[in-house]
């Protein structure tokens, strides 16, 4: 194990529901129409998706 490691790797990026800061290797991720959302864990995400709406069931 090296600990060396990018700074992409230890980037800091914050929720997009909660605003809380994690880091981007630990963030969940979608793809949106025009970036990509990161979310600290599942219920963020789901919030997310709900209120985006992007699956059509
Ligand atoms: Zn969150």
């Amino acid at each position: 194990m090296s600990e060396e490691s990018t700074a992409l790797e230890n980037e800091i990026i914050a929720c997009d529901v909660c605003m809380k800061e994690i880091p981007k290797s630990e963030a969940r991720s979608e793809e949106a129409s025009e970036y990509v959302a990161h979310f600290c864990g599942l219920e963020c995400y789901d919030k997310w998706k709900q209120e985006n709406n992007t699956d059509e069931e």
